[in-house]
């Protein structure tokens, strides 16, 4: 029996109870061909040729997955064509099963990483720190603008992207309303990734036509895209910065005048500018936020039109009322 006859006998025989999650699919001489799965994102197919003069060059190696990118398969390919290098004039097949089997299990984070590439290169600078640890599957990141920061460590699940991508340790140093709403609002966006929405759209249930999609992304835009644009962002009333260049000096006190506002559109008011416009004509078809035209909605002011007039008419009648007293007295 021949050297490769004898190799895919061995593989036959041991394949599936060595190499974990694999299905040999066929193992004769033109072609071995093994599927490796760890979760369903986490699938490929191991392709192998035995050249003319094996074992004494190396076995051609062909990785497919329709989950994996095909920049990490190449990658990988030309890793397992090293390895295999190294096997010259033995059996290469079982070890680099093994190998492919083996790097999919210590790099977790290889089902993200057409998204890590896509944040490096949009989102993160070179003041930044992009952090990733296989080990823990987990991605650290710092990122900075002026003298503000945000630092988070995200979690991939092993069953990423149909479940979500999770926050561990996020910190800001915006003022308390900003860092709690920043966090709470990413983890709606990666809920939103994975879970259907609750109403019908059209005629078909939402629910048969929803697709979990990957929320690393997603997740990384919106806490970088805040804390660039946050601190230059001003209020919409007065014109001003809202936020101090030092972050120690921000309103934390969440009644006093200067502490800033979130409204509904994501544009920023000072508590007193909010109270001010809110308080101010015109009324008709309710207050809009004079940056993008969206109704204001804003949990300190639920006011209906009807009052905002009427307390209007008050406050006007009392400015009158106040400089009659005030002529008089001079
Ligand atoms: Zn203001
Ligand atoms: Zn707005």
């Amino acid at each position: 029996m021949g050297l490769i006859a004898e190799e895919l006998d061995e593989v036959k025989k041991l394949c599936e109870h060595v190499v974990q999650g694999s299905k040999l699919v066929s193992c004769v001489p033109t072609m071995v061909r093994v599927e490796i799965r760890r979760t369903s994102y986490k699938h490929l197919v191991v392709c192998i040729q035995f050249p003319a003069d094996y074992p004494k060059s190396c076995i051609i190696i062909e990785l497919k997955s329709k989950i994996l990118s095909p920049k990490l398969l190449d990658g990988l390919t030309s890793i397992c064509e090293s390895e295999a290098k190294k096997l010259l004039g033995k059996p290469q097949v079982l070890p680099i099963l093994k190998f492919v089997r083996n790097f999919i299990d210590e790099n977790p984070l290889s089902c993200c990483y057409d998204e890590i590439a896509s944040i490096r290169k949009k989102l993160i600078t070179e003041a930044d720190e992009f952090k990733l640890k296989q080990k823990n599957s987990t991605i650290s990141i710092k990122v900075c603008q002026e003298s503000y920061f945000l630092k988070a460590k995200i979690l991939v699940p092993d069953e990423y992207p149909e479940q979500t991508v999770r926050l561990d340790e996020a910190e800001t140093n915006l003022p308390p309303m900003f860092n709690r709403w920043i966090i709470a609002q990413s983890k709606e966006i990666s809920r939103q990734c994975i879970e259907p929405p609750l109403f019908k759209k059209g005629k078909q249930s939402s629910k048969e036509i929803f697709q979990p999609k990957a929320s690393l992304e997603p997740v990384v835009s919106f806490l970088v895209g805040q804390l660039r644009q946050l601190p230059k962002e001003n209020c919409q009333f007065c014109k001003e910065k809202c936020l101090p260049p030092d972050p120690s000096g921000a309103e934390v006190n969440e009644s006093a005048g200067k502490h800033v506002e979130r409204v509904y559109c994501g544009h920023l008011f000072h508590l007193c500018c909010l109270i001010t416009y809110m308080k101010t004509p015109p009324f008709k078809g309710g207050k809009r936020c004079p940056g993008c035209q969206q109704q204001i909605y804003h949990d300190k002011w639920r006011v209906g039109e009807g009052l905002a007039e009427k307390r209007w008419a008050h406050h006007e009648a009392r400015q009158r009322e106040l400089e009659e007293v005030a002529d008089f007295l001079q």
